[in-house]
């Protein structure tokens, strides 16, 4: 069985459940979902496995940031859980802006920097069939307002490009992609969750654009 908490914050949480529930069917794995809302919920309910789902980086920082400035707690408990296990995550878009760059006094999840919006307004929105390495196929990327990786760190490697340009980044069991993969019938990267989440780690290795 694979536990999977998902950040309730924003963003297209309901089909990242969908996709989720399709990986699991998929595999023949049983998931159960843990809904995520307060700093509480990280820490009564450890998983294997966790969703940072696109939405507005802003607002999420603000909206599940520290207790003591009005949020709900739930971003800074989440990273020091990411940061004391090994457990798998996979962030999307703003969830992966918040995983390059927590912002919580602590290093990056994710060791690359990453620039928000940085192809334009929400009208610069864009679909394209990307490369994933991860996945050793293609995959159909779908871009909204999208952040761009600027640079990748020792232990980051591409998981999918654009093109010339990296759009997935993964560090260990920690995955994070400028598109929206939930927002397609294609479950790829969450059947990599599960199955990341449920053993050994996989050394990653075919890709060469390593920092
Ligand atoms: N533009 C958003 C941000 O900067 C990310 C957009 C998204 O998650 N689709 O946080």
């Amino acid at each position: 069985m694979v536990e999977v908490g998902l950040c309730m914050i924003q963003g297209a949480r309901h089909a990242h459940i969908r996709a989720l529930d399709s990986a699991a069917e998929y595999l023949n794995c049983p998931l159960v979902i843990h809904e995520l809302r307060t700093r509480e919920d990280v820490i009564k309910t450890p998983c294997d496995a966790y969703v940072l789902p696109g939405g507005e980086s802003t607002v999420m920082r603000l909206t599940g940031g520290l207790e003591e400035q009005g949020g709900s707690g739930l971003l800074p408990a989440l990273f020091e859980r990411l940061r004391h296990t090994d457990a798998t995550v996979l962030g999307t878009c703003a969830g992966a802006i918040l995983l390059c760059d927590p912002q919580d006094g602590g290093q990056p999840l994710i060791p690359a920097t990453i620039d928000r919006n940085a192809y334009g307004r929400q009208v610069d929105s864009f679909q394209s069939i990307i490369d994933a390495p991860l996945l050793s196929r293609s995959f159909p990327g779908v871009f909204i307002r999208a952040p761009r990786f600027e640079s990748l760190s020792v232990g980051a490697k591409v998981a999918a490009n654009n093109g010339d340009e990296p759009v997935g980044v993964i560090s260990g069991r920690r995955l994070a992609l400028t598109f929206h993969p939930e927002l397609t019938e294609d479950f790829g990267f969450h059947i990599w969750l599960l199955n990341t989440a449920m053993g050994p780690i996989e050394s990653f290795s075919s890709v060469e654009s390593e920092a």
